[in-house]
């Protein structure tokens, strides 16, 4: 998709620090972390939000899912837990409308809406 900018970093057209990658999805650093460990995880496929997954499309979360599982056990927080939060939509916080998923831990983490 052009103009998404994690699309052009999907395609390596644009730098990010990769975590973990397999043929469906791909785990970078996000650039303004806030938390020691702060992990965006991607579908390679653009799909804007969770709203917008078509059927044959939902084993991405899935994928996401068990990427977050590895990713937090490669970096040392899933014995102590991590997060994992999706902004769906302006309303929910989304600013960038290509799918993701922060991973985030390595630290207490406080602000629970629930
Ligand atoms: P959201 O607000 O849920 O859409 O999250 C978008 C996230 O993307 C924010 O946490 C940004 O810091 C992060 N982000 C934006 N551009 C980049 C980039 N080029 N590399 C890594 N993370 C980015
Ligand atoms: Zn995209």
């Amino acid at each position: 998709m052009d103009n998404c900018i994690f699309c052009k970093i999907i395609n390596k057209e644009i730098p990010s620090t990769v975590v973990y990658e397999d043929d469906r999805v791909l785990a970078f650093k996000d650039i303004q972390p806030v938390a020691p460990v702060h992990v965006l995880i991607v579908p390679k496929k653009h799909i804007p939000s969770v709203k917008d997954i078509q059927p044959g499309e939902e084993g991405y979360l899935v994928d996401i899912h068990k990427a977050a599982v590895k990713i937090a056990q490669e970096l040392g927080i899933a014995e102590n837990g991590f997060r994992l939060i999706n902004n769906c939509g302006k309303g929910g916080g989304q600013t960038v409308f290509h799918l993701h998923y922060h991973l985030i831990g390595g630290a207490e983490l406080g602000a629970k809406l629930i």
